[in-house]
């Protein structure tokens, strides 16, 4: 173990090549000079084979007999799943994962482990494994998709788009028929890719997560820095490979909302449960005589949970736990909330708000990337461009599925739009307010539009699809709270701009941020 972080070398290389912007977004290359090339023509140009950008893919295959070229610079599809951890899995049940065609998940429930009596949650080396078969058994011999690996996208000062092999150097000019589909907005963020913002003091051991099946010795001490998912991984994985809590150091820049994954569980078994905690939240959100009236109302019901009851979170970014995983991360004593880590010394760590003393032999566990980055404030449907962004409540796939709908069947950008208002990538406690309202009003025009209604009743990536999977055809019982989960939706709709107006206009979201 070393300070020399296991950055993906490759990956690295990459960006250093690639020709960006401060939003991220994939700009013109500057020596762009107009050689002999091949053309390639086709539909859409889908930039990035990441999660988003295959189940935008796969509907546009299922409802409409336009062709697409597919470009990435991996190897293969999945996007960040390819820089994982090895221990990583998704946060929530695989059955609302992947793309519409396919399904992902087993539907079988946890036996073991701190996910028991929960539906299973798919490896990285799953996810991977999945996207790879969508590409080779659907995308590739549907005879309409065109996969260009290993491939850089860019945009030359006019407009036209470009498409450079990394291994060939071989450029080829793309005309695109009707739009470019951007499948990079995630820009997501994870340890193995990330350059740390803080210092590290040459001979302190210092890993990414990636590492940790590596460790060959015991350490005294282990640090994991980082208080989002996968900083709850890291602490997790190493109190299941014996590390005793109190061995365990956790530098948290800011506590978090976490979701509980007992309300997320599909199928008609678990519909009363998981339906209920969609009403509960309504109902909070209907009652709520404020902001921090309403986290509490949410935390009361388990619909939100935290690591401390005694501290006001100052996150929220859907990150999603089981209790049996809340309770494991509660065994860590040694919580470190000092504000945001700047320098690991051998003998001292320092931090926003002050230093604390280190064992020298610790082992440090850099969990501080971002993971989702909120993207610049873009439409969906941008003029010749669409961009994959979240069009309801952390479901960036279905959101991408249902995109892809709309772009199929539907021709006025304004109604396009209206369809699929931006979601806010989560950050602070008060985005779950804006999440609902805009997820909410989409859904309201998705119920009165009889195609998108039709279409949405047999997509399985749909959460209501997923929920009644098993049921009777006219299980009345469960129809009838899908109904009361309609009206109570209306009412939290019409107080959610009450309740975001009060932050808003800096009346405080009782969050204390
Ligand atoms: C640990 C973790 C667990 C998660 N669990 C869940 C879950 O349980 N459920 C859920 O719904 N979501 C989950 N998510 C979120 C989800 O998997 C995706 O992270 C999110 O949808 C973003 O994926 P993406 O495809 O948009 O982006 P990415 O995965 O970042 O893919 C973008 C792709 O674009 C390529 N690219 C970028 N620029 C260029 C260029 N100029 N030329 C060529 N290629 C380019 C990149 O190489 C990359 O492959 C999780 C995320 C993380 C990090």
């Amino acid at each position: 173990m070393t300070n020399t972080r296991d950055m993906n070398a490759a990956t690295q290389g990459v960006s250093e090549a690639r020709v960006g912007s401060a939003d991220g977004r994939p700009q013109p290359e500057a020596d762009e000079t107009l050689t002999e090339m091949s053309i390639i023509q086709t539909d859409y140009l889908v930039v990035g084979a990441g999660a988003t950008a295959m189940s935008f893919v796969d509907t546009v295959l299922s409802e409409t007999d336009a062709d697409v070229t597919m470009v990435d610079r991996r190897y293969r599809p999945g996007g960040h799943w390819n820089d994982a951890y090895p221990f990583v899995r998704l946060h929530q049940p695989s059955a609302y994962y992947g793309v519409s065609s396919r399904e992902l998940s087993n539907w079988t429930k946890d036996k073991t482990g701190l996910n028991r009596g929960l539906y299973g949650l798919a490896s990285a080396a799953e996810v991977l494994a999945y996207f790879e078969q969508v590409l080779q058994d659907r995308f590739l011999p549907s005879g309409r998709v065109r996969w260009l690996p290993m491939s850089e996208y860019s945009a030359a000062a006019d407009g036209a788009h470009y498409v450079r092999s990394l291994t060939s150097s071989e450029r080829v000019r793309i005309e695109i028929r009707k739009k470019l589909v951007d499948g990079t907005l995630a820009r997501t963020e994870i340890p193995a890719t990330h350059q740390p913002k803080f210092s590290i003091t040459p001979g302190v051991a210092c890993v990414t997560p990636n590492r940790l099946p590596d460790i060959r010795r015991p350490y005294p001490a282990y640090a994991v820095v980082g208080s989002g998912k996968t900083g709850m991984d890291a602490c997790i994985w190493l109190i299941q490979n014996g590390v005793p809590p109190s061995r365990i150091r956790w530098i948290m820049s800011r506590d978090a909302w976490l979701l509980n994954r007992e309300n997320f569980q599909p199928g008609a078994n678990d519909v009363d449960r998981t339906l209920g905690s969609v009403i509960g939240q309504f109902e909070a959100i209907t009652e709520a005589t404020s902001v921090a009236d309403l986290f509490s109302k949410l935390e009361q019901r388990s619909l939100l949970m935290r690591i401390d009851k005694t501290i006001e979170p100052t996150t929220y970014r859907c990150a999603i736990i089981s209790p049996a995983e809340l309770a494991q991360l509660q065994r860590i004593a040694d919580i470190v909330r000092l504000g945001h880590l700047r320098a690991i010394e051998p003998m001292r760590i320092v931090l926003d708000k002050g230093a604390l003393d280190a064992d020298p032999d610790t082992l440090y566990v850099d969990c501080s990337a971002r993971a989702l980055t909120p993207p610049p404030g873009i439409p969906v449907f941008d003029g010749d461009r669409i961009n994959l962004l979240m069009v309801r409540f952390c479901q960036p796939l279905f959101s991408a599925a249902l995109i892809a709908f709309v772009e199929s069947h539907f021709n006025d950008p304004v109604e396009k739009n209206a369809f699929c208002a931006v979601v806010p990538t989560p950050d602070r406690p008060t985005d779950w307010l804006r999440m609902w309202a805009t997820t909410l009003a989409n859904q309201a025009r998705w119920q009165r539009n009889e195609r998108v209604r039709n279409w949405l009743a047999q997509c399985r990536l749909n959460n209501a699809v997923a929920m009644m999977r098993g049921a009777k055809p006219n299980d009345e019982v469960k129809l009838e709270r899908f109904k009361e989960a309609a009206a109570k939706a209306g009412a939290a709709a019409a107080k959610l701009p009450d309740l975001i107006a009060s932050f808003a206009c800096g009346e405080g979201d009782g969050t204390h941020e």
